[in-house]
């Protein structure tokens, strides 16, 4: 059988992970009053593993085929290699190297497996989307001038991450996620896509933005 969107290849690294349980352990040091209970074992770190990847093979070719029709964007990337590791102190995910975190940086809840797929979907969108063409931020960076970067660039993410997951797992699910997002740049981006409505954000791309020069 032939597929046409990208497979995820999920890793667990022994060396990584004790680099980012040396992160956490050192801010918990010095923050003990703000972050709750440990770093994650690596028989949970497995078994997250295990059930992000049942559920992203139930969702997987949705989400893909969603960006797709949401932005109008080709996807030309057959593999992303993603990996895997316990907690940090300030972020769910990176884009670069492609790495999720099982559990909340504060609290140390253990995600759910609906919640770790959409911290998955929205690294991979913003390496989609940078892979596509790093102006789609620059042209969001114009609309909203007076906000930084880190809003800009999130602007499109969070729009698709809101449609995508209405879609799979309902409002309620997305309402209870969106409060989930504390830092400030996020909550102001976040604030944006629900006033304007992700679907005039992502309209905007696929009307204006998709045929204009800068693609
Ligand atoms: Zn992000």
């Amino acid at each position: 059988m032939e597929l046409n969107f990208p497979q995820i290849n999920f890793i667990y690294s022994k060396i990584f992970d004790e680099s980012f349980r040396k992160i956490f352990d050192e801010y918990k040091t010095n923050h003990a009053d703000y972050y709750k209970g440990f770093y994650p074992s690596f028989i949970k770190i497995r078994q997250s593993i295990e059930e992000l990847e049942k559920e992203w093979q139930r969702v997987s070719e949705k989400i893909f085929t969603s960006y797709k029709n949401l932005t109008g964007f080709e996807i030309n990337q057959e593999k992303f290699d993603c990996y895997v590791v316990g907690r940090n102190p300030i972020f769910r995910g990176i884009s670069e190297p492609l790495t999720i975190v099982i559990s909340e940086n504060s609290t140390g809840r253990a995600y759910s497996r609906e919640e770790l797929a959409i911290i998955l979907a929205h690294e991979i969108f913003h390496k989609l989307i940078s892979s596509t063409n790093d102006s789609l931020w620059k042209f969001f960076q114009q609309e909203f001038e007076k906000e930084n970067e880190i809003v800009c660039r999130h602007i499109p993410v969070l729009a698709l991450e809101k449609e995508i997951a209405l879609n799979l797992y309902g409002e309620k699910f997305i309402n209870k996620f969106i409060t989930t997002y504390i830092s400030k740049g996020y909550r102001r981006a976040w604030e944006i896509v629900n006033q304007t409505g992700p679907e005039i954000i992502l309209r905007r791309i696929r009307t204006e933005i998709s045929k204009s020069e800068l693609f």
